[in-house]
């Protein structure tokens, strides 16, 4: 499969459409997911174009890693979850019931 530079992400991360933005480092972006299934529903984005979590560890550099893992971490400071709680998943591939083609941690948490 290769990158698809037309996937909803992608825009996103080129301005071409709008998102609720939580924080925005050197290594990635952060949003509110459109459609929550949690009171709070985050996504974490790199702005390296990997089409799945597998990709990502596969074939980012150490720095992209890092700064990736880095800007989760401080996206669950600014929401004010560390110490309540929270979940983090990554879909990967039809199989895993990924939807969109752009790697994505998914942040949630109820409380
Ligand atoms: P998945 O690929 O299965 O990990 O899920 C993709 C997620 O992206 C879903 O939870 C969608 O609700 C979310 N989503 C799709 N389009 C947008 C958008 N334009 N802004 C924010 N979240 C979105």
């Amino acid at each position: 499969m290769i990158y698809d530079e037309q996937n909803i992400f992608a825009k996103i991360l080129r301005d071409e459409i709008p998102c609720e933005k939580i924080l925005e480092t050197n290594h990635a972006i952060s949003f509110n997911d459109i459609s929550p299934k949690a009171k709070v529903h985050v996504l974490v984005i790199p702005k390296g174009p990997y089409i799945d979590i597998y990709d990502f560890n596969k074939n980012a550099s150490k720095e992209e890693v890092v700064g990736f893992w880095n800007s989760v971490n401080e996206t669950i400071e600014k929401l004010q979850i560390e110490k309540k709680g929270f979940q983090l998943k990554a879909h990967k591939g039809e199989a895993g019931g990924q939807e969109v083609f752009h790697f994505h941690v998914h942040i949630l948490s109820n409380d």
